[in-house]
């Protein structure tokens, strides 16, 4: 396995960053989880416009040019031979002293990562998870802004642990005022009457990319769509519910909080958007 670390291929061995690396003292930096089909890299361009601007904001300078960083991911995954799996980029504030100052850390470390994913297996998309609610909330736009994903992913953590001790498979998240936000790394979807809804992200989400890509299908189907808040009443009574990522597609709950969703197994429209999804993917999804 070939990592790119800062302008070098290293095996995974070698692959080692400083422990004065603020991504690693302070969850100082940022990143992005991607999807390889077909030895292609999916929605490539959406991922770097969301690296960029994650960086902009945090007054992070990334070292390579957008071409290059594409570049480097293209002979990151042709180095693996990699034609279907996952690729994460790192990009940390860098090594500097103790202090929390980032002008301290004179250069960002770019770390590429590619692998075979381990994701659910095949019968989960068809029987559906188990979700919880879970306590922790969302934290709303300031220092952990959810448009900004960044390394400091305590809380999502937190949230995971919770749900682990509930024997659960994923969890929802809320915002402080109690509106459904997401998944512990994935954006959530409910069916109700065939009309579909996703809380709108300033409610405190992700832009998820296969959200929007989602959202895209629907469009495309014919399906409606609403963007808008809701609460884990609707969720309990929803028809469906799924959930949306890079690692994930597309996976439906059965059971929430102990409340059997639906036919207690993933729904039509689920199944039919996860079918769309994987067309476009394997077809022509790469950019
Ligand atoms: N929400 C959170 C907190 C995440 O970490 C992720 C994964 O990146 C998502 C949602 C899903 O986003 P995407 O579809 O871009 O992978």
């Amino acid at each position: 396995q070939w990592i790119y670390l800062d302008g070098q291929h290293v095996t995974k061995e070698n692959a080692k960053v400083s422990v004065f690396d603020h991504g690693f003292l302070y969850g100082d930096g940022i990143f992005e989880g991607i999807r390889i089909y077909n030895g292609n890299i999916f929605k490539c361009d959406e991922h770097l416009d969301r690296l960029y601007d994650s960086a902009k904001s945090i007054q992070l300078e990334i070292p390579l040019s957008y071409e290059d960083m594409r570049e480097a991911m293209a002979e990151t995954i042709r180095l693996n031979d990699m034609r279907n799996g996952y690729i994460r980029l790192i990009v940390s504030r860098g090594p500097g002293n103790l202090g929390l100052d980032p002008r301290r850390c004179p250069t960002a470390s770019v770390i590429i990562i590619v692998e075979q994913l381990a994701i659910y297996p095949e019968e989960a998309y068809i029987n559906g998870l188990k979700a919880v609610s879970v306590s922790q909330r969302r934290n709303l736009p300031d220092a952990l802004n959810p448009k900004i994903k960044s390394l400091n992913y305590l809380n999502n953590i937190l949230v995971k642990i919770q749900s682990n001790l509930a024997e659960a498979d994923e969890a929802i998240m809320m915002n402080a005022q109690g509106y459904v936000t997401e998944g512990s790394g994935d954006n959530i979807f409910i069916i109700k009457k065939g009309v579909v809804f996703t809380p709108p992200c300033y409610l405190g989400a992700l832009e998820g990319i296969t959200r929007m890509a989602i959202m895209e299908l629907c469009e495309k189907l014919g399906l409606k769509l609403k963007e808008e808040p809701f609460t884990m009443h609707d969720v309990y009574i929803a028809d469906e519910v799924f959930f949306t990522g890079t690692a994930a597609e597309v996976i439906a709950a059965r059971e929430i909080d102990g409340r059997i969703i639906g036919e207690g197994h993933a729904g039509p429209i689920t199944l039919r958007l996860l079918e769309e999804f994987r067309n476009v993917v394997d077809k022509d999804g790469y950019k």
